[in-house]
């Protein structure tokens, strides 16, 4: 089987240090992670696609660049005049990673105002994968556009995976952000949340809770994610529980998540083959907290398959 899988979502600049005064950078974003994973899990007669705004300075150059190295499509990407990707720094300070943002004024946060572009983009995909981010960087208005156009895919048959990735920091207010982030939920056929956040800022006392939530919201299929204690899944309604794999040294968790749902999704769309899907996405994500960074190479992740 071959198709088009569509990511939306935000990347911006990652900076972090490279030593005394000295700074690396880089790209990375919750989506964009994502999209970089389903690539590399993904046959090549899959198309990976990236849907975000940038500007039109170098920087946004910059990045359209290393997403066509990354084989990541970028048909789909407006310009804004004037704008520029948001950024984001990484300080270490006692082996304590912290993140300083600037993404206020991001072009992303307008990757929904052009209606009719993102409309070509879902209607030319076969997959469309969103979060909970990507929600909440857009006005109202954008937010209401991207998920009247998901609905459609999902209602149109298509594969509709969302991941709530909770940032309270990033919404107005904790109603605003339950309300939104069901919405998305709603609009989705799969939605892939991590168990730790959901508890937190949903109060869920269980997996369980977490998965019955999702399914009356009308996700029929969910998977939960919660760190080195594995997966639990439901699809159509049956439930399992695939083991995380034991990792000698976590080095960086970044990414964990991002790295399970896109290489869970190219296994899946493969295979239709959930537990499986799982099992490998397990296995893709001990290979990415293994290693440092976001964005882990593809021959750094043990895939035996082109
Ligand atoms: P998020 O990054 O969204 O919080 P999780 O922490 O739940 O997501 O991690 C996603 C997946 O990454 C897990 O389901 C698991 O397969 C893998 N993973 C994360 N942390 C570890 C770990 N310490 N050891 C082994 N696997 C891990």
């Amino acid at each position: 089987m071959s198709g088009r899988f569509l990511s939306i979502g935000e990347c911006m600049v990652e900076l972090s240090q490279a030593g005394a005064g000295l700074l690396r950078k880089g790209f990375a974003g919750d989506t964009l992670n994502t999209a970089w994973y389903a690539r590399a899990c993904l046959p090549a007669d899959w198309s990976v696609e990236y849907f975000t705004a940038l500007g039109d300075d170098a920087m946004s150059d910059e990045m359209i660049a290393f997403f066509k190295e990354a084989d990541i499509g970028t048909e789909f990407i407006g310009r804004i005049k004037g704008k520029a990707p948001g950024l984001y720094m990484i300080s270490l300070k006692d082996g304590e990673r912290s993140f300083s943002y600037w993404r206020d004024n991001s072009a992303a946060r307008q990757l929904a105002a052009d209606a009719e572009l993102l409309r070509e983009a879902i209607e030319a995909c076969d997959v469309i994968y969103f979060s909970g981010i990507t929600l909440a960087i857009l006005s109202r208005n954008d937010a209401d556009t991207l998920l009247a156009e998901v609905r459609r895919a999902k209602a149109a048959g298509k594969l509709v995976a969302f991941d709530p990735n909770i940032r309270p920091r990033l919404w107005s207010s904790y109603d605003v952000m339950h309300a939104t982030i069901s919405e998305g939920a709603r609009a989705a056929s799969l939605v892939l949340p991590s168990f730790d956040d959901e508890a937190v800022h949903f109060g869920d006392v269980s997996i369980s809770a977490t998965i019955k939530r999702y399914r009356t919201l009308g996700a029929s299929d969910v998977v939960v994610k919660n760190g080195a204690e594995g997966a639990t899944l439901s699809f159509d309604g049956v439930e399992s529980f695939v083991a995380a794999e034991k990792v000698e040294q976590v080095v960086d968790t970044t990414s964990a998540g991002d790295s399970f749902n896109g290489a869970f999704l190219a296994h899946y769309l493969e295979t239709k083959d959930a537990p499986g899907a799982a099992a490998f996405a397990a296995k893709v994500a001990a290979r990415v907290v293994s290693e440092h960074g976001a964005l882990v190479a593809r021959e750094k992740l043990g895939l035996t398959t082109s």
